[in-house]
């Protein structure tokens, strides 16, 4: 594995490899990898000749009281790592490389930024976009790999890509989960263990929501009550939001009658943990069948 740490290079071996007709898949990502970041590296992997993964703690999409100085970094381990997968290059920019003095240049996905997530993080999106925009122009890639964990950076980008006519095509992956449910997070590391005990809640309220909407429920102020309720009554978990929406726009649902996504972000002491689960309306269950159960 080649680990290239200025843009320059980057671009040239872009390039190189662009001009020798190999496809190239990258998977950007913030470092201290997981089994999450991992599964996108396999799926790019599969699917294109030479996979690509850069890490850099992004400054453009932390605010300034968020965790850009504290957020967990091991190079070592993540290189390791990536060679076991078989990447072929590791990107690792300087941030002053990525931003020089006197740099200007923001992307803005309207509205679609200001969701969600972008209510407590109002520039976070904005620096996002920057940032894998900067990266598809310095790696060039044919596909470039993401994960549902962030659902709305995946619509954002997505969005950006068809806005801006940008030739990659954009793969978003399934969440990876530890075996008690919790999403995979690098943030995850921040948690005491009675934190992570805590941390819980999400996905088990989560799976509350998915399993009420496949029984019935279509009353989305039903579902948030429910999710709300369980949050609140774990002490160390505080609900930043819950929202039931459409999977494209973003928008609250009233009711879920189509396919709908149900996002949350709750903070654990101080950490800030997302997750969230489609939704489908299933079919009523007949009483017959539910007693047959
Ligand atoms: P990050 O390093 O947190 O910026 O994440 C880099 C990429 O990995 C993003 O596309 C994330 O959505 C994705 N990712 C993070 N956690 C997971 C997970 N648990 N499962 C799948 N993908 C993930």
């Amino acid at each position: 594995m080649r680990v290239i740490t200025s843009v320059r290079a980057m671009k040239a071996a872009a390039s190189r490899l662009k001009d020798a007709g190999r496809t190239i898949g990258l998977v950007p990502t913030m470092g201290y990898l997981h089994r999450g970041h991992l599964s996108l590296v396999r799926a790019s992997k599969r699917a294109a000749d030479v996979t690509v993964v850069s890490i850099f703690v992004n400054p453009a999409q932390f605010g300034p009281r968020e965790d850009l100085k504290a957020y967990p970094r091991d190079l070592e381990r993540d290189a390791r790592l990536l060679r076991g997968e078989g990447a072929d290059i590791l990107f690792h920019p300087r941030p002053g490389d990525m931003y020089p003095t006197g740099y200007k240049t923001y992307v803005e996905v309207h509205e679609l930024q200001n969701k969600l997530c972008g209510v407590s993080r109002p520039i976070h999106f904005r620096g996002v976009c920057t940032v894998v925009l900067k990266l598809f122009h310095i790696v060039r890639p044919d596909r470039a790999f993401f994960g549902q964990k962030d659902a709305q950076q995946a619509v954002i980008l997505r969005r950006m890509v068809r806005d801006l006519d940008l030739d990659v095509r954009v793969d978003v992956r399934p969440i990876v989960r530890e075996p008690d449910g919790l999403a995979l997070s690098s943030r995850n590391a921040y948690l005491s263990p009675e934190e992570r005990r805590a941390a819980l809640v999400l996905t088990r309220s989560l799976k509350e929501a998915k399993i009420s909407v496949s029984r019935g429920e279509r009353r989305a102020s039903a579902v948030l009550a429910r999710l709300r309720a369980r949050i609140a009554a774990e002490p160390p978990a505080r609900l930043d939001y819950a929202a039931v929406v459409d999977p494209e726009e973003l928008e609250p649902l009233k009711r879920i009658d189509r396919r709908a996504l149900v996002a949350l972000a709750v903070f654990i002491g101080r950490t800030r943990l997302i997750d969230n689960v489609t939704v489908r309306p299933g079919k009523k269950e007949s009483p017959d069948k539910e007693k047959a159960r």
